[in-house]
């Protein structure tokens, strides 16, 4: 922030030129800018300056809808003030003051006026949206007389001391800190809501008269007095700045932090404070207020969806205390056919928006149209109605599943809305996982229906399947996951302090709270499995228990979720491949059935149609390679042969090659192997149908495949026939103490060259047989830890003899290629040397980052999260790509390779070349192609678009 700060303030220091002319002209800067009444200083482009909020009102305001009129403290204050040991900019006061008094003039009413009072929201609003994670005060302006004003105003007693109880609540909570403490505690306020409501003998808080409530707010007054030493203040002024203080404090609480580490928001950006005229959702039964998204967030739908209250106000339909209604007719039939409620009381208890304000319905779906149109995206709206007038409060682009946002990305461009291109940069690569998610097998949650194991119904609030064993705080879900446990993390209602409960969740359930509750918001935007506002969930924190459907279930029991239909079973059901997977992989679903397959079908068409980059599978096994074939591979990039070693009794054969003392002693195991290596590269081999293969010549070090406990060494002592003692002696002979840089990759070609002979010789067997059968085939022999030219001239010369002579012996000539892994960071240095050797070069990221930064792959995971934790290193290097180190490496070894082979291909089968950053850099260095695990491809195949589409 600091560096933010003083390169801002060199940029406004005057020159010394400048500064005597400018004594006269004083330039002050611009601290806030208003909105309303069809103008606004501000536009959407501001949000840097303005935040998200401020820059959609300031938009909706230019664009004639009607927002309350107000004005916004720009992201700069937020920066200086944290900058300024928490001070503001000279000018704010008179600029506030200037802001508030137009405000004033505008709506014909003073702020503090004890007959008419003005009174304000004051809310954060940063650039990019953290829903509910730093803090909002609303009713801001009453005290003891503007209370008084506000009842002759509306007219009605109770909803004025209602709103003086809400605003102390808030005020007491946000700015004065008193809140719970632990996650166990009740919320103070809340708890002498209760009493009241017992000594009154009433069930809920609207059942509380006008008296009531006057008397909570005396009694939250004095709880704050008595517990935070501070007297509530009754002047309008400092209340407004004591929130504007609170809510520019709250861009550093824990849970904005929390929030902004796992989305990657610098914390220099700051937040704005937008301070607004408040407009009344609980003023009578003419009154609502609710949230809309223009298309549904779970599915993507092109249906306006949304929920409301009626005489109610914003917050209670984002905390989830009561039932919200649907907004369009069709979504409250929807709603009430999920949930079994017949027609009539449907209509009677819980109609629609539409049948309930038609008027004002009409024209809250006219502006969602226009504003969808405009900013030619989803928009996710909040909107009030004071006695049948609509006031819109927010607009933003609207959170989704990954679903959702594929789904509205497709259908946007078949609209003609966006085009191909604009659609592919909407889709974050990694929401496909959404589409390739796990769903119930049928069979098993149909015996669980039966079982009567089926507990209840929610809101489908996040899709996909999970199973997993219930943890009722985000810290008890940390702890269970940190064991290992799959969790499935089941709270009344959440809350932003759960946010990392959340994430390590496989899955949410909650009792309370809609479709926009903060849980399913959250819960949609991490791509995880979540089941909202299930009603029939009774949960004690206190005890660790929850009741449902006359059971009770205890912490650590299990539980599964469906997030696609919202049901809730009794114990573990087994999860089944996604459409998309039905669809390519096992065939058992028609292409044609599935909108899901077809959106996913159709995104992957123009992503290949965009990308430069090629994309390979990292496979062993024919199965693996049909996946990846399904998934769209082009090759593979990396078979690695060990992993045939292990199967069935093969490693008894592998284990006698390395345990031999001479040639020829290695040579008879390893013609047993022969034939069993070639079977498995003409399988492989087959599934690719000549796509390229590069099959990786044996890698870890041996001590890998020989026997670790005395049993082990005694069995297997008897079954080649040596002596125990003999064998034990020479297995710990091969005992390295650093084996990942000891006796390993092409050192153990160089050292019993016999290895890599009869493997070579069953690549190319298997090459020519297929040839011979009228296939096509592609081998491309790799040679892996090459860190020296000479290591790789020798291997290769050898791996040529062999090849011909299969050729010859075999009469047909295969198309092959020898290359070689770079692994080693002096290959990289010596990449020419190194490429006039080899036909290919294979980035391994994997052995490459961990040489460059001398960090072992194996027991980097005891200390690296700490790195990363306290942004020594930005991410684990092991997943994404170090760009500046590593990388540099290998932007060098493309560059040397290719000035001394024109013609060298370039590709990368690490770890990384699955993932999104790092194949962008891939892309940005010109390889050819990445290759990454088959379930990856889809992510590698839209991320290779999205770098190719960048500028
Ligand atoms: C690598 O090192 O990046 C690689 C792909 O090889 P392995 O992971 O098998 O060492
Ligand atoms: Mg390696």
């Amino acid at each position: 922030m600091s560096t933010t700060m003083s390169r801002r303030a060199r940029q406004t220091r005057p020159s010394s030129r400048t500064r005597s002319r400018s004594k006269s002209r004083t330039h002050t800067r611009k601290y806030t800018y208003g909105f309303g009444g069809g103008r606004a200083d501000g536009s959407a482009k501001m949000r840097e300056l303005l935040g998200g909020k401020g820059a959609n009102l300031a938009e909706m305001a230019r664009l004639g809808m009607p927002v309350p009129p107000g004005f916004t403290i720009t992201t700069e204050v937020c920066t200086y003030y944290y900058a300024h040991q928490r001070r503001y900019p000279q000018e704010l006061r008179s600029q506030v003051a200037g802001a508030l008094q137009r405000l004033e003039k505008a709506l014909g009413r003073d702020f503090g006026d004890p007959d008419d009072p003005l009174l304000l929201s004051v809310r954060s609003g940063a650039r990019a949206s953290m829903p509910g994670m730093m803090d909002t005060v609303l009713n801001l302006g009453l005290n003891d007389k503007t209370v008084l004003g506000l009842i002759r105003r509306s007219g009605n007693e109770r909803f004025a001391y209602d709103s003086y109880r809400r605003f102390v609540q808030m005020y007491g909570d946000v700015v004065l800190g008193l809140k719970p403490e632990t996650d166990k505690e009740v919320d103070p306020f809340d708890e002498l809501i209760e009493e009241k409501k017992r000594t009154r003998g009433v069930q809920n808080d609207v059942d509380l008269s006008a008296e009531d409530l006057r008397e909570l707010v005396a009694e939250f007054k004095a709880l704050i007095q008595k517990r935070r030493g501070v007297v509530f203040p009754e002047d309008p002024e400092e209340q407004l700045w004591g929130s504007i203080g609170a809510v520019f404090g709250s861009w550093n609480n824990e849970r904005a932090i929390t929030y902004r580490d796992l989305y990657g928001i610098p914390e220099d950006w700051g937040t704005a404070v937008n301070v607004q005229a408040m407009v009344f959702g609980n003023l009578g039964p003419d009154c609502s207020t609710g949230v809309a998204f223009t298309r549904d967030p779970a599915t993507g739908e092109k249906t306006l969806y949304g929920e409301f209250l009626l005489n109610a106000q914003g917050e209670d339909v984002v905390a989830g205390i009561r039932t919200p209604q649907q907004i369009t007719l069709e979504g409250s039939r929807r709603w009430a056919r999920e949930r079994g409620v017949d027609e009539e009381e449907r209509a009677t208890r819980f109609p629609s928006l539409e049948e309930a304000m038609p008027a004002a319905f009409k024209q809250l779906a006219g502006i969602c149209r226009t504003l969808e149109r405009h900013y030619k995206d989803m928009q996710d709206v909040e909107f009030t109605i004071e006695r049948d007038h609509l006031f819109m409060l927010q607009c933003r682009g609207g959170k989704r599943t990954g679903l959702a946002a594929i789904r509205i990305a497709v259908d946007m461009v078949r609209e003609r809305l966006i085009k191909e291109r604009e659609a592919l940069s909407r889709v974050e690569p990694q929401q496909l996982d959404q589409l390739l998610q796990p769903i119930f097998e049928p069979a098993a949650k149909q015996a669980a229906v039966r079982e009567g194991r089926q507990l209840a119904r929610g809101l489908n609030a996040g899709p996909g399947a999970a199973s997993g064993r219930i943890a009722f705080s985000a810290t008890d879900a940390e702890r269970l996951a940190a064991g290992g446990d799959t969790v499935i993390l089941t709270r009344i209602e959440t809350s932003p302090e759960d946010i990392r409960g959340m994430s390590v969740a496989a899955g949410i359930l909650t009792a309370r709270g809609g479709m926009t509750s903060h849980a399913a918001l959250v819960a949609r935007q991490m791509g995880k499995v979540c089941v909202a506002g299930c009603e029939a969930l009774g949960i004690d924190y206190a005890r660790r228990e929850m009741h449902i459907a006359d059971r009770t279930l205890g912490e650590g029991d299990w539980l599964s979720i469906d997030g696609t239909t919202g049901e809730v079973f009794l114990g573990q059901i087994k999860t089944y491949p996604s459409e998309v997977m039905q669809v390519l992989l096992h065939k058992s679903l028609d292409p044609k059935q599935s909108k899901i397959y077809q959106t996913f079908s159709d995104l992957m068409r123009w992503a290949d149609r965009h990308r430069r980059l090629r994309v390979r599978a990292n496979a062993d096994l024919p199965g693996q390679a049909e996946v990846a074939i399904a998934l769209g591979a082009e090759g593979i990039g990396l078979c690695r042969t060990e992993h045939m070693f292990f199967e069935g009794d093969r490693i008894d054969a592998v284990r006698e090659t390395i345990l031999a003392s001479d040639t020829a002693g290695r040579e008879r195991p390893l013609a047993k192997l022969l034939p069993i290596q070639k079977g498995d590269f003409i399988s492989l081999l087959r599934v690719m149908n000549g796509r390229p293969v590069t099959i990786r010549l044996l890698d870890p070090p041996l001590h890998e495949f020989l026997p670790h406990t005395d049993e082990e060494i005694a069995g297997l002592a008897e079954k080649i026939g040596v002596p125990t003692d003999e064998l034990r002696a020479k297995c710990s002979a091969l005992h390295e103490a650093n084996p990942m840089l000891g006796h390993r990759g092409c050192r153990l070609g160089i050292t019993f060259p016999e290895i890599y002979r009869m493997q070579v010789r069953a690549i190319m067997e298997a090459a020519c047989e297929l040839k011979r059968e009228g296939m096509r085939v592609a081998p491309e022999i790799m040679i892996p830890l090459v860190a020296v030219a000479r290591e790789l001239k020798e291997l290769r010369e050898d791996a040529i003899r062999i090849a011909n002579e299969v050729m010859t012996a075999a009469g047909v000539k295969v198309r092959y290629s020898i290359g070689t892994m770079i692994e080693v960071p002096r290959a990289a240095i010596t990449a020419d040397e190194i490429a006039k050797e080899a036909e290919f070069f294979s980035f391994g990221t994997n052995d490459l980052t961990q040489m460059t930064m001398g960090l072992s792959r194996d027991d980097a995971g005891s200390f690296l999260p700490e790195y990363v934790r306290r942004e020594i290193l930005p991410y684990d290097p092991f997943a994404v790509l170090d760009v500046d180190g590593v990388g540099a490496l290998v932007r060098l070894a493309v560059e040397k390779g290719r000035s001394a082979r024109p013609g060298l291909k370039v590709g990368i089968c690490g770890e990384h070349g699955g993932e999104p950053r790092s194949i962008r850099f891939c892309h940005s260095v010109g390889l050819e192609y990445v290759s990454c695990s088959p379930f990856r491809l889809p992510i590698a195949r839209l991320a290779a678009a999205r770098a190719a589409l960048e500028k």
